[in-house]
């Protein structure tokens, strides 16, 4: 028997999000994120996307291209509480929901047609229920697995709904441009344009052997299967309220704001490689301290956007340390670094920041010669006792 999944993608979430808590913002372009002199964006509305601005832009040039935005600080608390009556929703169908990130979620709806009738009828219910319970636009995509469930949403977007059936996959497939597949990154794009592979149909006319000789028997074996929509990974429903962290306590307390810092950026790496470890991502970074007189303080911070990159989360927890208020004469007993809001690494977001390629280094010289191997952003002889 086949298999169905549903893939739920909001609509430029949080901007619409503030559409919808302030009327006066309907129909006016909405950009959310940072807004900082270093600020990114993290949405735009799909009236500001019409001047050119993009997630993952800029702020500044955001400014420029649409200087009659409104522009607003992201409020992941609401956001996240919209999320979750989308998941209350989606579970009503089936308990295999997988939260990608706040906007985006797969459903396993293998099997449940004996219980909520035919699923293409479920599909159009679920797209109907949540703009009208929650308010808020959405795109629904259903299909054979993860890989064609997503890019079905996307087809659908903005607003629609889309169905992939097995007999369709190929005619589907054919026309997309190669990188829309996951996996497939402006590296090999490239070279498989120079071979004139522009499209997803290119692709399926190339044998199986010679996608080998080019890309080697692993690379070649995936593409393969990727031009005919082959994907088998499950949907995995996640622990919501599953947490990493790590703390210490030191035998002689810590005073001198390097030696602070350098413990805290140890403490993110070990925290950041343990996420690594279960495939997970992290939305939130928390820091516990307590001071020599024993209160204790914990500081947090939402991130932009899901991830386990070791350098991005020893810096979050070096900047929460900064923010809290002068310790005067007080030294730190006990350093804590945690990591909360963790979904499934499945769709790895644009890092805004920092290369993969580093993060996977670092991790990379952790495991070999273990956690104390590398240290962040310190000159050497900055010992932390
Ligand atoms: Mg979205």
């Amino acid at each position: 028997m086949g298999r169905w999944i549903l893939h739920v993608d909001m609509d430029a979430f949080f901007a619409a999000v503030e559409q919808l808590d302030n009327p006066g913002l309907r129909g006016q372009p909405v950009i959310v994120g940072g807004l900082g002199p270093r600020g990114v964006v993290s949405t735009a509305s799909y009236e500001a996307r019409a001047f050119g601005v993009r997630s993952a832009m800029p702020m500044a040039k955001a400014r420029r291209l649409c200087p009659q935005a409104a522009f607003l600080p992201p409020r992941f608390d609401r956001y996240e509480e919209l999320a979750g009556r989308v998941r209350e929703i989606l579970s009503s169908y089936s308990p295999l929901v997988e939260p990608i990130s706040l906007d985006e979620a797969f459903l396993d709806l293998t099997g449940t047609e004996r219980l909520h009738g035919p699923l293409e009828r479920v599909a159009a219910e679920i797209h109907r229920r949540i703009p009208a319970e929650l308010g808020l636009p959405c795109s629904v995509g259903l299909a054979p697995n993860k890989l064609l469930a997503k890019l079905a949403s996307e087809a659908a977007k903005p607003g629609g709904l889309h169905i992939v059936r097995e007999e369709e996959v190929e005619g589907f497939l054919a026309p997309l441009p190669v990188d829309r597949l996951w996996g497939i990154g402006p590296q090999t794009t490239r070279r498989l344009a120079e071979r004139g592979v522009h499209t997803v149909g290119d692709l399926r006319q190339v044998d199986a052997s010679l996608l080998c000789s080019w890309f080697g028997p692993n690379a070649g074996a995936y593409l393969w299967r990727l031009a005919r929509g082959v994907d088998d990974s499950p949907v995995v429903a996640v622990r919501e309220a599953k947490s990493i962290s790590q703390e210490v306590t030191y035998p002689e307390d810590l005073y001198r704001e390097e030696a602070i810092a350098q413990e805290l950026r140890r403490l993110a790496l070990a925290v950041a490689g343990r996420l690594a470890e279960e495939g997970l991502l992290a939305t939130t970074v928390r820091v516990k301290i307590r001071w020599s007189d024993f209160t204790t303080r914990t500081r947090q911070v939402r991130l932009p956007e899901p991830t386990d990159h070791p350098v991005l989360i020893a810096d979050e927890a070096v900047v929460l340390w900064r923010r809290g208020e002068g310790h005067g004469e007080k030294g730190v007993r006990l350093l804590g670094v945690g990591l909360a809001g963790l979904v499934p690494a499945t769709f790895r977001p644009l890092h805004l920041f920092a290369s993969p390629r580093l993060t996977e280094a670092i991790h990379e010289v952790r495991s070999r010669y273990g956690p104390s191997s590398l240290s962040l952003g310190l000159d050497k002889g900055q010992e932390a006792r």
